[in-house]
């Protein structure tokens, strides 16, 4: 078999992946990494199999989304920490959602932690870490002109389909999907869609099944708060999608 691309120079190195250029204008390949990060890079730490994990996940839940007509950037895994994805120019801004009050939320506003969020609460925070990712207000987001006001419906809209489709797959296996991260690009083609990655790094996630407020984590909350398991807790995650999703596709 004939490789399906040649991998080209490395093009942005973040905090938990790399991204290549290939031979093929229209691939860029991902490497998720074992670099562990929390609170803008000030806290740091490698976890041996993490980015395979990351990857694993995240392969299943954009394809999950994909079923679910939410288009993401992903195109295929190749090998156990790589993904094949389309190139798109990332918007600079981190969409949140909550459903449940956890994290920087209870720390800058008077919300109990735990507090159900009916309807959803949709965060944006500018994505620089030069400037600790503000939030954004809709004055600072139009004044920044990153995005027209039909580009900043259809993300919202992209944003809590994503959300629909996760929490109810999530709670289906067992996890009360707390709050996510997601962040949109725009394909070559003028498509927004999700990109990045999808995983206990971006997502709060607690087993439903466990009553103790730190034992039912399973995501980077272990590592930010020092509880220890980390990869364990990523890896029960990745059982528990594995067994309610069929194999990721490699590409090519
Ligand atoms: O820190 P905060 O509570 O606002 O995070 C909300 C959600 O977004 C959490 O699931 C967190 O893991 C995710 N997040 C992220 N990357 C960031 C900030 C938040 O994945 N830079």
């Amino acid at each position: 078999m004939t490789a399906a691309y040649t991998l080209g120079s490395l093009i942005y190195e973040g905090k938990a992946k790399r991204v290549f250029q290939t031979d093929r204008p229209e691939l860029v390949a991902v490497e998720f990494k074992d670099d562990a990060t929390a609170f803008n890079a000030l806290k740091k730490a490698q976890l041996a199999g993490k980015g395979e994990l990351n990857c694993q996940i995240s392969a299943r839940l954009f394809e999950l989304l994909e079923r679910e007509g939410v288009p993401t950037h992903y195109l295929g895994l190749q090998g156990r920490s790589w993904q094949v994805v389309k190139p798109v120019s990332i918007v600079p801004v981190e969409v949140v959602i909550r459903n449940v009050a956890a994290g920087s939320l209870c720390k800058q506003m008077p919300i109990a932690a735990g507090t159900p969020l009916e309807p959803p609460l949709l965060d944006l925070y500018y994505k620089d870490d030069a400037y600790g990712d503000p939030l954004l207000t809709d004055a600072r987001l139009a004044r920044l002109g990153l995005l027209t006001a039909d580009q900043r419906a259809e993300l919202e809209r992209l944003a809590f389909r994503v959300n629909a489709v996760l929490r109810a797959f999530f709670a289906a296996i067992g996890l009360q999907l707390v709050d996510f991260k997601i962040e949109l690009g725009f394909t070559a083609a003028g498509e927004l869609v999700v990109a990045d990655e999808i995983s206990p790094d971006t997502c709060r996630l607690w087993d439903l099944q466990v009553a103790d407020a730190s034992d039912r984590i399973l995501d980077k909350d272990r590592f930010r708060q020092d509880l220890g398991g980390v990869v364990e807790a990523y890896g029960e995650v990745l059982k528990r999608v594995q067994g309610a999703c069929p194999e990721p596709r490699i590409y090519g």
